[in-house]
C-alpha cells in the first residue's frame, strides 16, 4: 500500500509518497510560492537526481496535480499511474475539541474543519484547499485527516482551561489546545522503544524545538499538559513568536503604539521571539554565529529561550510527580549541539546531566546523557509524516 502524505500551507504543498510495505519514502518534495510569480516544484524521488519544475501554479488543485504528473513520469517518476496512491493522509492544524485522533474525512468531518478556521485562520483554510484539491484530482482516493490537536486531547480541564469566564470556553471553545501533537506523540514512543520500556510505564518530557517551539508532559503515553495553547503562540520563546507575556502588556502597547488587533497580532507572531529579542535573525544558526561574534543581545535571546525551556521542564516534572526521560526533537532540539547543553546545565537536581561526546550528535536518535542518569535525555528525530502515513494505513485498512 502507498500513501501520499500531505501538507499544504497557505503557498506550499509538502509532500511524501510512502511505501507502507516497508515504510520506506519513494519520493518527497515542496512546491512553493502559489499564486505567486516564480512558482516552483522541487521533486526528489528516491535514489534520482532532484527535479526543479518552474510553473503557473495558481492555486493548490494546480499545485496537487503537478505533484502527482511529476510522480508518475516517466523519467523521474516512482509510480506507473495514480491508482497505485490507495490512499491520501493530511497534516490538519486545528481539530478543535471535535477530534482526539485522526479521521477517515467526510461531509461531515469537512463541516466541522471549517468551523476551526475561526481558531486557526491562517493553518486550516489551506489544510482544507488541500484536501479539496486532492478530492478534486484524486476522486474516490480516500482521504484522512491528521490533527496537530489531537495528541492533546486528553489533558484534564484543569490543564486545558484557562482561568477566564467560564463563559468564554463555553461560547468561543476558548482553551488550551496544543499543536504540534504528531511529533510529541511520535518522539515519546520512539524514547520508550529505545528505553525497552512500554510508554504507558513512562513519563516523558518532549522539547520539540524549531522554529516554533513547544514542550509536552506525557503520563504513561497520554498528554497531560503542553505550553502551546489557544494558538501556536504560547508558551515558549520562538523564532519570531514572543511565547508567553503578560497579557495585559496587548492593550498598554496598543494604547502606546496606537495599534490595530491586527498589527498587535502581527508584532506578537512575526516580530517577537529571538529575532526580536536579538534584532539579529529568527534562524538560530545566526544568532548562535552572532552570539559567538560577541553580539550580546543574541547571547541574550539563547538564553532567554533556554531558560523557559528549563522552566517548562521543571513545571512538568511537578505536574507528573517526577519524570524518566525528556526528548530533544525538531530542527533546533535535533542539530544544536550548544542549545542542548545550554537548556540541561541546571538539571542535575533531577539526576541528570549531558554527556559532552554523547551529545556531539545531529539529526540522529540517540541518547546523550550521562551513563547510569536516573533521568535519561534523548535527541529523538521528529517523523511527523510517517505518523501521517501510519495512520492513514491503519483508517483506510480498515475501509471495506
Ligand atoms: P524547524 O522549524 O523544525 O524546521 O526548525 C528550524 C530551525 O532549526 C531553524 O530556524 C534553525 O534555527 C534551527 N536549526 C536547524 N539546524 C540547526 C543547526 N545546525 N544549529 C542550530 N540551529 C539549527
Amino acid at each position: 500500500m502507498k500513501v501520499l502524505v500531505v501538507n499544504c500551507g497557505s503557498s506550499s504543498i509538502k509532500y511524501q509518497l510512502v511505501n507502507m510495505l516497508d515504510e520506506s519514502v519513494l519520493a518527497k518534495g515542496l512546491v512553493e510560492r502559489i499564486g505567486l510569480e516564480g512558482a516552483v516544484l522541487t521533486h526528489q524521488p528516491e535514489g534520482k537526481n532532484k527535479v526543479i519544475i518552474n510553473a503557473d501554479i495558481t492555486n493548490h488543485s494546480i499545485g496537487i496535480k503537478l505533484v502527482i504528473e511529476a510522480l508518475t513520469a516517466a523519467e523521474h517518476g516512482v509510480i506507473d499511474s495514480m491508482k497505485e496512491i490507495a490512499a491520501v493522509g493530511h497534516r490538519v492544524v486545528h481539530g478543535g475539541e471535535k477530534f482526539a485522533d485522526s479521521v477517515l474525512i467526510t461531509p461531515a468531518v469537512m463541516t466541522v474543519l471549517e468551523e476551526c478556521i475561526e481558531m486557526a485562520p491562517l493553518h486550516n483554510p489551506p489544510n482544507i484547499m488541500g484536501i479539496n484539491a486532492c478530492a478534486e484530482i484524486m476522486p474516490g482516493i480516500p482521504q484522512v485527516a491528521v490533527f496537530d490537536t489531537a495528541f492533546h486531547q486528553t489533558m484534564p480541564k484543569y490543564a486545558f482551561l484557562y482561568a477566564l469566564p467560564y463563559e468564554a470556553y463555553e461560547k468561543y471553545g476558548i482553551r488550551r489546545y496544543g499543536f504540534h501533537g504528531t511529533s510529541h506523540k511520535y518522539v515519546s514512543q520512539q524514547a520508550a522503544e529505545l528505553m525497552g520500556e512500554h510508554v504507558t510505564n513512562l513519563r516523558i518530557i518532549t522539547c520539540h524545538l524549531g522554529n516554533g517551539a513547544s514542550i509536552a508532559a506525557i503520563k504513561h503515553g497520554k498528554c497531560i499538559d503542553t505550553s502551546m495553547g489557544f494558538t501556536p503562540l504560547e508558551g515558549l520563546v520562538m523564532g519570531t513568536r514572543s511565547g508567553g507575556i503578560d497579557p495585559a502588556i496587548i492593550p498598554f502597547l496598543m494604547k502606546k503604539e496606537n495599534m490595530t488587533t491586527d498589527q498587535v497580532d502581527n508584532y506578537l507572531n512575526k516580530k517577537s521571539g529571538v529575532l526580536g529579542v536579538s534584532g539579529v535573525s529568527s534562524d538560530f544558526r545566526d544568532i548562535e554565529d552572532a552570539a559567538n561574534s560577541g553580539n550580546e543581545r543574541s547571547e541574550l535571546a539563547l538564553e532567554m529561550f533556554a531558560y523557559r525551556v528549563r522552566k517548562f521542564i521543571g513545571s512538568y516534572v511537578a505536574a507528573m510527580g517526577g519524570v524518566d526521560a525528556i526528548v530533544f526533537t525538531a530542527g533546533l532540539g535535533e542539530n544544536s549541539i550548544s542549545m542542548r547543553d545550554k537548556i540541561s546545565n541546571g538539571l542535575e537536581y533531577l539526576g541528570t546531566r549531558i554527556d559532552p561526546d554523547k551529545n556531539n550528535v545531529r539529526g540522529k536518535a540517540q541518547e546523550i546523557s550521562v551513563e547510569g542518569a536516573k533521568v535519561k535525555i534523548f535527541v529523538i528525530p521528529t517523523n511527523e509524516e510517517l505518523v501521517i502515513a501510519r495512520d492513514t494505513r491503519a483508517i483506510c485498512s480498515n475501509l471495506a
